[in-house]
């Protein structure tokens, strides 16, 4: 019997990925109808066989978008309408401005065709339809029309035109569609760009078996591939990036085939199969057997799932898995214009495998780690941006400019929020080409001028340079831990006054000093910094970013004074006496050592003093491997702090206490994992212990956790825990990554609530 239903579903719904997940759900059951966002949640309409729609309920919890939180779902019977289709409406309040789709994996149904030998596009790498497939990455402009995407220059064949024409066909008005009569071609050239005979794809995949470093034309940009198993090609290929340790990512043909060396939980699987096919952080197995040189001195792998029919051609059926690495000089924005990649890869490439098919806008892996459960975005990109994220209420439309690390911009519409995909470190003029780029495509093809730019306080970031001379509005600078609150607030639905923890690596402090170890109250409109970590000296300005012992230097000396440099540490004992007493100058009178609070520089200097790490080749690293030695480690109590109020009434978090007792430890044999597990849970209690400290001050209990150190998971759930048994209102991020990717989200809202003339 036919019925109708209507659902309202409430929660973690929007900017999520939920209305086309229903959409393949309600196609699946055969159900026609409509799904539409409303304030706070999602409303659909569903028409179709009692059984079927039963299963439809049953699936919207059981499938949901891992990125959801469904708080409420309840549904009533309605009179059934006509029509057999199902759509997606545009938002009600949303005045019909557009929003544009992320590029997503092959379609099951695709999927299915590709590897089908009686299908028209048996192997054909870029199958896809209205359900999949590439789109952020290939539209040139608004409303999303053939025309308007990289797509254009094809004419389709009669047969591909009839699917294109027929309401009835999947590939209905799929903008992308073509065939190997009619669509874009796959090519293999060496490094000089001589055509390689033969089948292109078989010939790939017959050189990928034979050790050669191949790159790989993908969405967003150009992959370096080569075969994770084989030892010397994946050693050749450190050698050639210049990449001596940072992991590489993997990409495996099938769960089946990642759970041979890697051990992903439920929630792992289901982010790695969905298809954005973010790269997903998992913990290896010990006995696997792909080369050590993927990830050394790292207890996790990167690993994702093919994301578009030619990685999974390339895959299936023929190797375990590939390392897949953005193809780029380090520092430098992925590869995607194919000339580009040519000149950038042909002294790391043997051979290219690309297509005809150009890419518009340049997309990153997103990369996302699970904490307590849920994700945690560390990059957010590909599959992701330019989504809109829900705000708790309209603000003007504001364009945010992001900091100096992990770039990303942000633009605003009434109360959505999109923000770009993870550009990069704006260390370099390429990288700020790319912000350029990205803010004008978003602005053009989202329908958004925006009235005001808002940037980070730093004079000297590229992005706040540009905001302020090249863009032509009015500026709004917001303080870099203001940001990371607010970002956290928004995407978590929050207003009023909050406490924060941020807890981070640097950002510009209004009083001259770097910040990075911050407690804050406030909200969007204002905030006040009710504490910090201790500050000390930061030896050498970038320099202590680079060479952690410099950090242990700093926080020894403010621990022991002067004795410090005769303590019987290795990395103290390889300094000459006259490095000694430079070092000492530089410390005592501030010489190229500005003050920080920060706390990535914090554990730096823990993970030198324990011997894990005295520099560094790329940024976190040290932190990151002393987490990862701290998971082995034996618990034991923590070590001592102070929490002191200064001559502002600021509450100070000092921990000299726990250096003394850090270094006698270690002095005295204890392991440095046992010691790295205690010192998280030192910050952990330390932290705690000073937001019990403002609450007794100001009667609040809401607290956000942000900054770039919260990806650390073993502390992240340390201070989580202590928290919430002290009765705390806990909140974490969840859409948008708590280091700088997220912060253009913060800027943006604090701007756009901000009472600034345009
Ligand atoms: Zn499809
Ligand atoms: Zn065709
Ligand atoms: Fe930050």
């Amino acid at each position: 019997m036919t019925k109708r239903l209507r659902c309202n579903i409430r929660g973690i719904v929007q900017g999520v990925g939920f209305r086309p997940f229903i959409h393949r759900l309600a196609r699946r059951f055969k159900l026609s109808g409509w799904v539409r966002n409303d304030s706070g949640g999602v409303i659909l309409e569903v028409q179709g066989e009692d059984g079927a729609l039963h299963l439809f309920i049953t699936a919207i919890r059981g499938e949901a978008p891992p990125l959801a939180v469904i708080t409420g779902l309840t549904h009533e019977e309605i009179p059934p309408c006509n029509g057999d289709e199902f759509r997606i409406l545009t938002s009600k309040g949303g005045g019909g401005a557009p929003e544009i789709s992320p590029d997503w994996d092959v379609c099951p149904d695709c999927l299915r065709e590709l590897f089908d030998p009686a299908d028209r596009r048996y192997r054909y790498p870029f199958i896809t339809c209205t359900n999949c497939g590439p789109r952020y990455s290939i539209i040139t402009g608004t409303p999303y029309d053939r025309h308007l995407t990289t797509m254009a220059p094809y004419i389709m064949c009669p047969t591909c035109q009839g699917e294109y024409d027929d309401p009835a066909n999947r590939r209905f008005h799929a903008q992308p569609n073509g065939c190997t009569l009619c669509g874009p071609t796959l090519t293999l050239t060496d490094a000089s760009g001589e055509q390689v005979a033969g089948d292109p794809l078989a010939q790939a995949i017959r050189l990928l078996a034979a050790g050669k470093i191949l790159a790989v034309k993908g969405t967003g940009g150009y992959h370096l591939a080569v075969d994770a198993a084989n030892d010397d090609a994946v050693r050749e290929l450190r050698k050639r990036k210049r990449r001596d340790e940072k992991p590489f990512a993997l990409m495996a043909p099938e769960l089946t085939e990642i759970r041979k060396f890697a051990l992903p939980d439920i929630m792992e699987e289901r982010l790695i199969s969905s298809p954005e096919r973010p790269i997903v952080l998992v913990r290896r197995r010990n006995d696997h057997n792909l080369s050590p040189a993927v990830a050394p001195a790292n207890g996790y792998f990167g690993v994702m799932l093919p994301g578009t029919p030619l990685q999974h051609l390339l895959l299936r059926g023929n190797f375990p898995a590939l390392v897949m690495t953005s193809g780029n000089l380090s520092d430098e924005p992925i590869a995607f214009r194919d000339e580009e990649a040519r000149q950038v890869l042909s002294a790391t490439a043997d051979f290219f495998l690309a297509h005809d098919r150009s890419i518009q806008t340049r997309l990153d892996d997103s990369v996302i780690r699970v904490f307590q459960g849920n994700p945690l975005f560390l990059r957010r990109a590909r599959g992701y941006a330019p989504r809109a994220l829900p705000l708790p209420a309209g603000v003007r439309s504001v364009l945010a400019v992001g900091g100096e690390l992990k770039g990303s911009i942000c633009l605003t519409r009434g109360n959505q929020a999109f923000l770009s995909q993870h550009i990069g470190d704006l260390k370099n003029p390429e990288t700020l080409a790319s912000l350029e780029q990205t803010t004008e495509q978003l602005k053009r093809i989202l329908e958004i001028e925006p009235e005001l730019v808002a940037h980070d306080l730093h004079p000297d970031y590229l992005p706040t340079r540009w905001a302020r001379e090249s863009t032509g509005l009015p500026t709004v600078g917001v303080q870099h831990h203001h940001a990371h609150l607010a970002s956290c607030m928004a995407e978590n639905g929050l207003e009023g006054e909050v406490m924060g923890i941020i807890f981070d690596g640097t950002g510009f402090g209004p009083d001259g000093t770097i910040w990075g170890g911050e407690f804050l109250v406030g909200g969007y409109e204002r905030f006040r910094r009710a504490g910090h970590i201790r500050q000390v000296p930061l030896p050498g300005g970038d320099a202590a970013v680079r060479e952690p012992y410099r950090m242990a230097l700093s926080w020894l000396r403010a621990t022991f004074g002067p004795a410090a440099f005769h303590l019987p540490l290795p990395f103290i004992e390889a300094l000459s006496p006259e490095e000694k007493k430079l070092f000492d100058r530089m410390i005592c009178r501030g010489i190229n050592s500005p003050l920080t609070s920060s706390c990535g520089r914090l554990f730096d200097g823990v993970a030198a003093l324990l011997g894990v790490r005295t520099a560094v080749s790329y940024e976190g690293q040290a932190a990151i491997e002393l987490e990862g030695i701290a998971e082995g480690g034996n618990k034991r109590p923590p070590l001592s702090f102070q929490i002191a109020r200064d001559a502002n009434d600021t509450l100070v978090l000092d921990f000299t206490p726990a250096f003394r007792e850090l270094t006698e430890a270690f002095l005295a044999g204890d392991t440095p994992a046992d010691l790295a597990r205690a010192f998280h849970d030192t910050v952990a209690h330390g932290a705690a212990e000073l937001c019990g400290a403002i609450r007794q001050d100001t009667g609040l209990r809401r607290v956000i956790l942000s900054g770039g150190v919260f990806q650390n998971k073993l502390l992240a759930e340390g201070v989580h825990d202590l928290l919430s048994a002290q009765d705390f209102n806990v909140f974490t991020h969840r859409l948008v990554p708590p280091n700088d990717g997220g912060l253009a989200l913060g800027q943006a809202l604090i701007a756009g609530r901000s009472n600034i003339c345009a």
